[in-house]
């Protein structure tokens, strides 16, 4: 094969995953992806346990053994009910999840994932085309590229898979997360999650590998309060609104200091089709799911193994493999969205409020799955 056949677009989880899944197919894909920030601290940390055995298969268990990432051992819940529980992961059959450095994760990816790719281009596409079954791709660097396959792994941009299907969404969580660093040095905080309901939508707390803490107050857009981003007092306020993670930052030793929130996009959307007969998206190009189920990077990683397969199979002649990889996102949706329809429900106390009462009601038939085998 030769290595002009296929591109993978994008340098997050599921673009680096890809190069090594193709790879270890003996396929040496044109790499197209901009090497991860620096200095930037990547939000997303907790790596599900169903991830471990993802990793072995891809070659790539010792990338969470670095003691840069500590297993996720404790969590805590007030879920349903005003009382915090832990949850421990010894009832997990694979074992704990990972509480990553997810800036050292990815950057560690990203370097084996360089080591497959003899050709990586270090800038983005800026437009893609399909004429007689090739793939012409316009670079930000003016360079173009022909290509028989493509793997769009550029996340909620699904820069190439748009092009090619429509991206749904069934609702439109917002996350406003910040960093926050211990004050009080005389305190050994308990590495554990913290998960809690309130009004308008859910905190979640954790202590990260390097010792600071991460929190995120998940909402839809026009429950926000006015200027949360902007206005330190806004932000102070509504976590002074929670109860056991305002508690939790104050007896950890941390403090809000005069961080401000980032907002992000952290909604359930998909792509359909998420796969083509010379294409198919991966991670979250594929599919973006609520952060409630800490299964974002562990699907990117499944979803790499199999759409490398796939693409695999389809240059060698065999188009249904990738039929089946886009039945199989179809498929993985409309499990997470009766699964998260299931958990939002749980939460019986807030069932008159808009954010709650959005995510109780069956909205299912608003985001109609198609291409369903
Ligand atoms: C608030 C929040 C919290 C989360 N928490 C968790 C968690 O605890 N656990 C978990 O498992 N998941 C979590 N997730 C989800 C997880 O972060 C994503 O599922 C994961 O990052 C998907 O990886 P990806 O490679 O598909 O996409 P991305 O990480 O978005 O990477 C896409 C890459 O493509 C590049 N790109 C974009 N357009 C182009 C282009 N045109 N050309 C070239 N490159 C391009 C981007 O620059 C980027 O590098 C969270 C998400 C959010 C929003």
């Amino acid at each position: 094969m030769k290595p002009a056949d296929i591109a993978v677009i994008g340098g997050g989880i599921a673009g680096a995953a890809s190069c090594v899944a193709l790879a270890q197919r003996g396929v040496r894909p044109v790499w197209v992806a901009a090497p991860p920030a620096k200095d930037r601290a990547r939000i997303g940390e907790t790596l599900s346990p169903a991830a471990n055995t993802i990793l072995v298969d891809l070659g790539l268990a010792d990338l969470i053994t670095r003691p840069i990432h500590r297993p996720a051992n404790t969590s805590f819940s007030a879920w349903g009910s005003g009382q915090l529980r832990e949850r421990n992961a010894i009832v997990h059959l694979e074992g704990p999840g990972t509480v990553l450095d997810r800036a050292g994760f990815e950057a560690d990816l990203f370097a084996t994932a360089l080591k497959t790719s003899p050709r990586h281009i270090e800038t983005t596409v800026q437009h893609a085309r399909l004429e007689n079954d090739k793939w012409h791709l316009g670079f930000a660097n003016g360079e173009e590229g022909v290509f028989r396959f493509v793997l769009d792994c550029t996340g909620r941009a699904s820069s190439l898979a748009a092009t090619q299907g429509t991206r749904k969404r069934a609702d439109q969580l917002v996350a406003a997360h910040c960093f926050l660093q211990q004050t009080d040095l005389d305190v050994a905080p308990t590495p554990a999650t913290l998960i809690e309901t309130v009004e308008d939508g859910w905190w979640y707390a954790a202590l990260l590998p390097s010792g600071d803490m991460v929190i995120s107050y998940f909402s839809d857009p026009d429950l926000l309060p006015a200027g949360v981003s902007r206005d330190h007092g806004v932000w102070a306020g509504l976590v002074a609104q929670t109860r056991h993670i305002s508690r939790w930052i104050d007896s950890a030793g941390f403090s809000l200091g005069d961080h401000l929130p980032i907002l992000a996009s952290a909604g359930t959307t998909w792509m359909t089709p998420a796969s083509g007969p010379n294409w198919a998206a991966v991670g979250d190009a594929a599919a973006a799911f609520d952060p409630l189920s800490s299964h974002g990077m562990t699907t990117a990683l499944w979803m790499a193994r199999q759409a490398s397969e796939a693409i695999f199979q389809a240059h060698k002649g065999s188009g249904d493999a990738l039929i089946a990889y886009n039945a199989a996102v179809q498929k993985g949706v409309r499990e997470f969205l009766t699964q998260r329809q299931k958990i939002y429900r749980q939460e019986t106390r807030f069932v008159d409020t808009p954010f709650w009462l959005r995510r109780q009601k069956d909205d299912r038939p608003n985001c109609k799955i198609d291409n369903l085998p």
